[in-house]
Formats: structure tokens, sequence, C-alpha cells
């Protein structure tokens, strides 16, 4: 099947009440019929649902979905964007083990690498800029993760994802790419050599700012048994998990069957059913609102181009963008609804705009029906220092606006007379 068809149907053959709609199973747990079986589906040598920490009929149908539309083998949903990234990060690092990350990263995500995982005695290298040059120069022998966002929120820069993948698998390493920002229908990292895709499902997938998720999607395809000395935690027996070689025992997918059976069921962030319905609902018309997000940014984009009160327009869609031709490798000629820009006058102006906005909303967000504006440096990425900021890609006086589905001209007329003259 095709996207757009996928995103409606994929993972969902119906169930014996033929409900069309994926049902909500609002259960906490599911009943076995004996200890026999209980202990085959708890060994995971039965399919079948146990306790809906681990898995659920209704989150299953998700993962599914979003497992096929990015061409991978399985996925595992959770609570948010957030536990996406943490669950997988701490599936593949332990304790003196480190992750090389490029620095063009959404503000938690880098507050979670720079403050909080080296406190779990996980190191996390930054490097000097997104190329993979510049990466390869930091990975080491324990080096177990690759870790960069296909296109970077807020910078919107474009990583060479072939690239990337060729020096992480040069030596055994994971590339694991937070995918949010083009979503599976713009751009699929696992064809371009991705191990693991995560997602904030947050944002353009649920699509409507009612619904935190996220998920994280496994390639099938890395070559554990070739590298066993970098990944042992995939090969020694796991002691969580009575003592399975996940590389041995669960080859198809060794990285989320360790995530959800390590990870999500020690540590719990698991998906809500009911949440996971309202993302299948948002995927549903995903492949509708993307281009309409894009024409709706395009016209936006022009407008505070040619305004001589706006200075440093970004937006991907523009060919003078530096990362154009990597867009246009990676995405063809699609691009995200994501703009960044300066108002001239600096911080003071650009702050004067933001608060004048009336159709905008001000708030912490992307991907939404409704559009967004965002002030990076006092909210996403408040916690950055100057040198930290300047890394990431941005700059006091940027503003992000995440364009939603209303006409354009009121968009424009909004940013109007927002700009003061
Ligand atoms: N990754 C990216 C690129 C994001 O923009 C965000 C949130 O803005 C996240 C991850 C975190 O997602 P969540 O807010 O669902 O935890």
């Amino acid at each position: 099947m095709r996207d757009e068809t996928l995103a409606i149907h994929g993972g969902y053959a119906g169930e014996s009440t033929r409900a069309v709609a994926v049902p909500i199973y609002q259960t906490v747990a599911h009943e076995f019929e004996s200890a026999e079986q209980a202990g085959a589906i708890m060994d995971l040598e039965l399919p079948g649902f146990h306790y809906n920490r681990i898995n659920n009929p209704t989150v299953d149908v998700l993962e599914r979905r979003i497992a096929a539309l990015e061409g991978g083998v399985a996925a595992m949903a959770t609570s948010s964007g957030m536990a996406a990234i943490s669950q997988s990060i701490l599936n593949a690092c332990a304790a003196g083990d480190n992750l090389v990350a490029t620095s063009q990263l959404y503000g938690a995500t880098y507050t979670y690498f720079a403050h909080v995982l080296p406190r779990q005695g996980i190191e996390v290298r930054f490097a000097a800029d997104d190329s993979a040059a510049a990466v390869a120069e930091l990975i080491d022998a324990r080096t177990k993760v690759v870790f960069c966002e296909s296109i970077g929120n807020p910078a919107g820069n474009v990583i060479d994802l072939e690239a990337m993948a060729a020096v992480a698998h040069a030596q055994g390493v994971l590339l694991i790419v937070d995918n949010t920002v083009p979503t599976p229908l713009l751009l699929k990292p696992i064809r371009h050599g991705a191990d693991v895709v995560v997602h904030s499902l947050t944002k353009f997938i649920g699509g409507h700012g009612t619904t935190l998720g996220g998920i994280i999607v496994e390639a099938g395809s890395f070559p554990f048994d070739r590298h066993p000395e970098r990944h042992r935690c995939f090969h020694d027996p796991e002691p969580a998990f009575h003592g399975v070689s996940y590389a041995r025992d669960f080859p198809q997918a060794p990285f989320i069957t360790r995530c959800r059976t390590v990870g999500l069921r020690n540590t719990g962030t698991p998906l809500a059913p009911l949440n996971a319905f309202l993302h299948l609902q948002g995927l549903e018309t995903l492949a509708v609102r993307l281009p309409r997000h894009e024409a709706n940014a395009r016209a936006v984009a022009q407008f505070l181009r040619a305004d001589p009160r706006v200075e440093e327009v970004s937006f991907l869609g523009f060919p003078e963008h530096p990362d154009s031709p990597l867009a246009r490798r990676y995405l063809g000629d699609r691009v995200p609804s994501i703009i960044t820009f300066a108002v001239r006058g600096g911080k003071e102006a650009g702050i004067a705009a933001y608060n004048r906005v009336r159709l905008f909303k001000r708030l912490l967000n992307m991907g939404d029906a409704k559009s967004l504006i965002a002030h990076p440096a006092s909210t996403t990425h408040r916690q950055l220092r100057p040198h930290e900021l300047a890394r990431a890609g941005i700059t006091e006086q940027m503003l992000r606006l995440s364009v939603g589905l209303e006409h354009p001209d009121d968009l424009i007329e909004d940013l109007d007379q927002a700009l003061i003259t």
C-alpha cells in the first residue's frame, strides 16, 4: 500500500465486532486462559496481550501503522516524544558508554543529553557541526549511538543521512534519527541508513495539539551479530528478562523487543489507548494536511521575505537556504511548514511582534492545525547558554513559526499587524 492508504488502513485488519474505527481498548490487563498460556505470552513465545504497561491492542495498531510508514519491522509507542528519545538511548547505552550527537536539537533533547545523561554516567559528545565528518571524529570504542534530527528543530538544517549512516556503521554504531519535523510522509530515514527512528507524535502526526505521544521504530537491519563487543547488552543473557539474548532470540527486532521488555516494562512510559486512538485519527488525515501546511508556509515565508521590517527569513522551501540541495535530495520538492525569522531591530522588536500576534498562538508546540509562534531562546531552548544556542543554530532574536491550516491571507494579515513599523 502507498503512504496515503497505509496512514488510514495500516496495521488494522478489523476485529471480531467488525468495528471500522480502531476500538479503544480501555483496559489494564487481558485475561489468561491458563498458567501455561500466561507464561508463553509473557515469554513472547505466543503473540498476545497481558498488561498494558507493555502492550495494548489499540496502541499495537498505531505501532504497526507507523512501522509500515517508516519502512521498519517493529515499533514501540511511548507517552511522549521525550520518552521515545530517552527509552531509545537507554536501550543502547549504559554508564561508561557515550553517544555522539549533532547540536541542532529540540531544547529538551539537548538538555537531556547535556545535563541528565552525564549524571547517569553516559557521556554525550556534541559535534562541532552537523556534518558526518564532525560526528566521525568523536566516535570511539565506547560509542553506542549517533543521534541526530533529520531536520533540526528549530534550526531547519537537513542532515546528510546517508553520510551519517556510513560513518556510524563503519564503526558498528547505531544511528538513531528523530524524524518528528518531516514525518515519514516527507522523509523516511530508514531508507537512507537509519537503524532506529524516533518521533514526537505530539506534532504533525497527532496534528491537532490535543495529545502527547512518541514512538520508536526499528529498521531491523542492524548487524548486531557483527558487533558483539560494542553492543554487549543485545548479546549477553538479559537478567531483566529471564536471560534471553536479544540478538540471538529475537533477530527480527532485537532493539524494539529489548526496549519493550526491559525499558518500557520496568520504567513504565506507555502510550495510553485513548491517546493512541487520537494519534490514529491524526494520521488518517496527515497526507492531506501536509500539502496545505506547506502551501500556507510558502505564502507566509514569501510575505516575510519581501517585508522590509523582517530579516533573516529561513525556510527550506527557498532555493537560497544553505541546505536546499540536501532538502531536494532527501525530501524532493516537499518541505515542512516551519519558518524562522528575525524582526529588524533585534530581540526587542522580535519580542514585540511575538506579543502582538492575534491569530498565531504563542505556545510550545508545532505541527498543529493552528498556526503557532515561538521564541526559542526564551522558551524551548531557555536552558541553553549563549554558545550552546549558537551551536544549536538559534539566535536571541529568532522567532519560529509552525504554519497551520488557516487561510493564508489571515495569517499574513496577522503578521503584518504584529510587525511594528
Ligand atoms: N523531538 C522534537 C524534534 C521535538 O520538536 C519535540 C517537541 O517539541 C520532541 C522531540 C519531544 O516531544 P514531546 O513534547 O512529545 O515529548
